[in-house]
């Protein structure tokens, strides 16, 4: 059976099962903005969902869960007013909504121009949304940056620079010639681009996964991407990837790999590197030996938010050894 129909069967299956919250949420964080150090707000809006996760979507995606399907546009507004309540001051905002900020379905163009005038009289630095490229148009870029008084950025899963993972592990939907596309569009609007990138997608071992995100995170800096941020995987519900995870198919990602990782490109580009990982620490999401996991994070998050390699350079734990014999274990395996 090919991936795509595999996958569109245990999403409709989920969708059944797994009713989501449909609640919002709103938080406070650290970031690395205009070189220094500063504090960040994330508001996750539940819209109806990713039209591409409605139609099957990523291998390891279980997001569309928390939409609120039937969410009104006065609802969706309400949330973010709320949430801007919760995080308060910040320079930077960012506004997601797992989906696309620029897919009408899920925010309307009327939502947008209201959420862009909320944030005009806040003061922030910078506004961050994400979108998948096929809903990033040039007249929607202008018309967003006409309106919008701080930066504007927008983040994109491109997950990989490779289209054979892209498209056989992650069923991504999209090649790296359409990001190309979408990236050029944000790039004439004024508009800064934020790529991220996954670590450790399914059907590939822990050492190729960690070579594909290094060699991703060099191809998109050399792109012009003006920002990097990692992904680990965390094995979400009603997914292809919790599937092979039941199975002991799949392990997310060793804190080792994600530390390996962002200290070699970040020794190789000159724009923030950040990884904020989610579920890190548990069984479902990157972990090491379990007597570590917690200061390794920490120390990821601490460099995520001052670029600094020194707090990632010195790490050690007994279990650093069996990762590294795992990495050439599986590799010899094959
Ligand atoms: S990862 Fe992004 S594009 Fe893929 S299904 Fe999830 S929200 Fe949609
Ligand atoms: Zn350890």
């Amino acid at each position: 059976m090919q991936l795509e129909s595999v996958v569109k069967e245990i999403r409709s299956r989920a969708l059944e099962e797994l009713r989501g919250s449909g609640k919002f949420a709103a938080w406070r964080e650290r970031d690395f903005l205009h070189g220094e150090e500063v504090d960040a707000g994330v508001i996750v809006l539940s819209t109806r969902g990713c039209a591409w996760a409605l139609r099957g979507g990523c291998t390891m995606c279980g997001y569309v869960y928390d939409s609120s399907r039937g969410a009104s546009q006065a609802e969706v507004l309400q949330q973010f007013k709320e949430g801007l309540a919760k995080v308060g001051e910040v320079a930077y905002l960012k506004v997601f909504n797992s989906g696309s900020f620029f897919d009408e379905g899920e925010i309307s163009r009327e939502t947008r121009l209201k959420i862009f005038q909320e944030v005009n009289a806040l003061g922030v630095k910078r506004l961050q949304v994400e979108s998948r490229p096929e809903y990033i148009t040039r007249e929607v870029l202008e018309e967003s940056v006409s309106v919008l008084e701080p930066e504007l950025e927008v983040g994109i899963g491109l997950e990989t620079t490779n289209d054979y993972i892209r498209e056989v592990c992650i069923n991504k939907g999209f090649t790296l010639a359409e990001f190309t596309r979408a990236f050029d569009v944000c790039k004439s609007a004024g508009v800064k681009t934020k790529a991220y990138l996954l670590i450790k997608p399914p059907f590939i071992t822990e050492a190729e996964a960690i070579e594909d995100a290094v060699r991703s995170g060099v191809e998109a800096a050399r792109l012009g991407v003006e920002r990097l941020s990692y992904n680990p995987l965390n094995v979400q519900r009603g997914t292809l990837v919790e599937e092979l995870f039941n199975k002991r198919e799949y392990r997310p990602p060793w804190l080792w790999s994600v530390v390996e990782i962002i200290k070699r490109v970040k020794e190789r580009v000159s724009i923030p590197v950040v990884c904020s990982p989610s579920g890190a620490g548990t069984k479902r999401g990157a972990h090491n030996c379990g007597k570590c996991d917690s200061r390794v994070l920490a120390a990821i998050r601490r460099f995520s938010s001052t670029q600094e390699l020194r707090y990632i350079e010195e790490l050690t734990c007994t279990c650093k050894q069996r990762w590294k014999e795992e990495l050439n274990l599986e590799v010899f395996e094959r």
